[in-house]
Order: C-alpha cells, then structure tokens, then sequence
C-alpha cells in the first residue's frame, strides 16, 4: 500500500518533532528508517499509523487520510511495551487473533516455536529478549499492507538480530506490503534493505537506493551514513 506525506509538520509544545516532512513509500519495500536519537523516527510512524496527527501537512495511506481506524491496515511494532502482564504468551496471540481480521494464527504460533518461545509463560515471566520477539511475533502474523517496525531488534543480542532478521525476509511474503524499520541496527539490517530514510532534528536528508548507495559510494549503509552526518 503507498504512503504519502506531504509538507507534515508536528511539534510538541514549541519544539518541532517533524519539520515540512514529504516523502513517498511504495508497495513491495522494504524501508530503514535512520537517525539520531530524538530525530523523528517514532513521530513518522506513529502519524503513518494515526496514532498523532500532524499541526499541518497531509498523510495519506492507500488513498485514505491517515487516523486510528486504519490500524487495521497496519501490523505495528510500537517502542512501547503494551502487554497484559497476567496473559500467557498464547492468550495474546489469540487475543490479537480476535483484534485483527488478517492475523495469521498458524504462522504466529510457527514463528514463536523458530524463536523458541515458551507459549505456556505469562508475559510478565519473560526476559526484555524474549519480549521483544513475542512482540515481532505479533507483528509479522499479520497479512497487512502496511508494516511499521519501531526499532525491533532492540534489546535483543547479537546472535538473535541476526537470526531474526535473516528470518524476516521470509516472514514477510505479503508482496504488495510496504515495511518501514526504524532502526539502530543499521549493518544488521542492510541486507534486506531496498530503501533508507535519513532523518535528522526531524527532517528527511535524504532517501536513497541501498544497493545504488552502496556502489555509488563504495561504501558499506553504516560507513555511508556516518559519512552523511559529517556533512
Ligand atoms: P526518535 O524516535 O527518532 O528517537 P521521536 O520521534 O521519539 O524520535 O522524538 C522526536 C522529538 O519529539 C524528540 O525531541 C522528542 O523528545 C519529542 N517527543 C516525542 N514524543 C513526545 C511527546 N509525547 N511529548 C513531548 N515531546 C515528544
Ligand atoms: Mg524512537
């Protein structure tokens, strides 16, 4: 599903989160978003989810203006930790099972076996790791358009990143899905890239090609980044 923004500007109080932000996302990619601590990442996602709104500007997704109700459009990771303390890593899948019509109860319960995960724990027994797995878990049973991941490898080690994200390519097989990543894991995450999204104090500085980057430069995504906040 395509996204749109157009001149998006969100402040909060009088510090600007967002700054005349535009930029369009198409179907079939796979997009990293990048930059600083505090540069925007989760204000992007959070207003192509409709979870805020922008002080001016347009969002559209699809071809619908962007608001909470297309949440059913959207599998999203948020950096929040929302969990039922009390449920069983199970009763959550079957709760989001009964929260959204293209949740996909096989595959979840698949995923959660590849990462190793005890279904029978209740969440509040789980380490940060394995939290953060039940949430990708979460996200990626589900069959929507639109995949909005807010820094899914946080927290978890080394090894685990990069089995996860060696898995997510085949997780991910909706063909007209568009996925954005907003992530640190900048070299972890390269190689399923097609697009990155630079953002910095809020604005997009640039958006380019990865392998078209990569041999523009001939430099690996991590070098070419650092290279890009020198300027
Ligand atoms: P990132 O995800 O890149 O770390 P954020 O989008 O979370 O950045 O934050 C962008 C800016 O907006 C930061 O300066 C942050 O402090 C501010 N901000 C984000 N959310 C809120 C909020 N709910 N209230 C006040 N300021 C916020
Ligand atoms: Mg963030």
């Amino acid at each position: 599903m395509n996204i749109e923004l157009k001149n998006v500007t969100k402040k909060y109080g009088n510090q600007f989160a967002l700054k005349d932000v535009s930029l369009s996302l198409s179907s079939g990619k796979i997009y990293g978003l990048i930059g600083p601590n505090g540069s925007g990442k989760s204000t992007l996602l959070k207003i192509i989810g409709g979870l805020c709104f922008p002080d001016s500007g347009t969002v559209l997704v699809g071809n619908q203006r962007a608001e909470r109700t297309l949440l059913k459009n959207i599998a999203y990771l948020t950096e929040l930790d929302m969990f039922y303390e009390h449920f069983r890593v199970q009763d959550m899948i079957y709760f989001y099972d009964s929260q959204f019509a293209d949740f996909q109860l096989e595959k979840a319960f698949t995923i959660l076996k590849e990462m190793k995960i005890d279904q029978n724990k209740k969440l509040k027994q789980l380490s940060k790791g394995n939290r953060g797995k039940v949430k990708l878990v979460l996200a990626l049973a589900r069959d929507a358009p639109v995949v909005l991941l807010d820094e899914p490898l946080s927290g978890l080690d080394p090894v685990v990143r990069e089995s996860i994200v060696r898995s997510l390519l085949s997780w991910l097989h909706f063909e007209e899905q568009t996925v954005v990543i907003a992530t640190h894991e900048i070299s972890e995450v390269e190689q399923i890239l097609d697009e990155v999204i630079v953002v910095s104090t809020g604005q997009v500085i640039e958006k380019k090609n990865v392998e078209e980057l990569r041999e523009e430069s001939k430099m690996s995504l991590l070098n070419w980044y650092k290279d890009v906040n020198q300027k």
